[in-house]
């Protein structure tokens, strides 16, 4: 154990890099492991309109660039390298273990914000019209889809909220139902079928996506009852079938909910592991903004800095 750091930061989306740039500004000297996805969600999303401080709004690559650059600027050490392994310590004060791949690592602190991956159905077409029409993420993409019609995919909360924010915006929302109930609460339900320009449609289910020019004209729909084919003239297509958040290498070494998340303490980032915070969409199921995401960092960071200062 020669080397041991004040802070690893596991995972570089907006909660991991902002926590870098408040754990470096406060002397921690942090190392950021990237992962495979330098950047995370946002990479694979086009134009970033809702973060406050871009007037003109920012390729969501781009603006993970400059996240990077600012973490960097106040030395924080980027990794390439993936986590693979994670041992925690259960006492206060202790050093907590983690490998990227062979290399092993030890710090005092660790801010997990590995993030969640949303679930997509597994068509081709999804990846083709990627960007061009085909979404997770409504108040991300919504506003582009102003006036016109779209479908949203899944019968969970997610997917209720989805398509109620997409009401309030779009000329018509088509969702797709798999079963011939929902799965979100009876609350969310009602604000569904309450929703005049919401056409709920049971049974259903995305098959194919048609379009000229990698953009969504068309989604093919079947019916699962019957088999029978048809189509439904959208220009967006939101997929809502849930979220799978990164955890699965802190399985059995930090306390998760029934769907993976990372618990943490309320109007905290702590878990139930000393000096183990968790920040962003891997602790968050209900906002997950950017955003919302980069504030939970900046509060890991504080977290970390006062747990460290505490020890001293
Ligand atoms: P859920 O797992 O609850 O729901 C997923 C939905 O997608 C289900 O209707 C499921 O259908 C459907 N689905 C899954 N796979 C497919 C597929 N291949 N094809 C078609 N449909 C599919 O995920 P959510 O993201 O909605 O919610 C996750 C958790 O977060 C839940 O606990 C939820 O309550 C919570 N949440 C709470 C909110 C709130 O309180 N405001 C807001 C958002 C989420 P089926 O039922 O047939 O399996």
């Amino acid at each position: 154990m020669e080397n041991i750091l004040d802070c690893i930061i596991v995972g570089s989306g907006p909660s991991g890099f902002t926590a870098a740039i408040y754990a470096a500004r406060a002397d921690l000297k942090p190392e950021l492991y990237t992962g495979l996805e330098p950047g995370g969600q946002l990479t694979t999303t086009t134009e970033v309109d809702n973060f406050p401080g871009y007037p003109n709004g920012i390729t969501g690559p781009e603006m993970m660039m400059d996240l990077q650059k600012q973490a960097e600027r106040f030395e924080t050490k980027v990794h390439y390298e993936m986590i693979t392994k994670a041992e925690f310590s259960l006492e206060r004060g202790g050093i907590h273990k983690l490998w990227a791949g062979n290399k092993e690592l030890f710090a005092k602190t660790v801010i997990i914000s590995t993030g969640a991956t949303a679930k997509y159905l597994g068509l081709e077409d999804e990846k083709k019209y990627s960007g061009g029409g085909v979404s997770a993420c409504a108040t991300c993409d919504g506003f582009f889809y102003r006036g016109k019609d779209v479908i949203v995919v899944g019968g969970g909360d997610t997917a209720a909220e989805e398509a109620t924010y997409l009401s309030n915006i779009c000329n018509k929302v088509t969702m797709l139902v798999r079963k011939d109930h929902f799965r979100a609460s009876k609350a969310m339900e009602k604000r569904v079928e309450n929703t005049p320009n919401i056409e709920v449609k049971y049974f259903h289910e995305l098959v194919g996506i048609e379009g000229e020019n990698s953009l969504v004209e068309r989604a093919v729909v079947i019916d699962n009852r019957t088999q029978e084919k048809s189509t439904i003239d959208v220009h967006g297509i939101f997929i809502a079938i849930g979220h799978t958040p990164n955890t699965s290498i802190f399985e059995g070494q930090i306390n998760l909910d029934d769907n993976g998340y990372i618990i943490t303490e309320a109007k905290s980032t702590r878990t139930n592991i000393p000096g183990v915070f968790a920040a962003g969409d891997v602790q968050d199921h209900l906002y997950r903004q950017a955003i919302t995401a980069a504030g939970s960092g900046c509060m890991a960071a504080m977290d970390a800095e006062k747990y460290l200062g505490e020890l001293k």
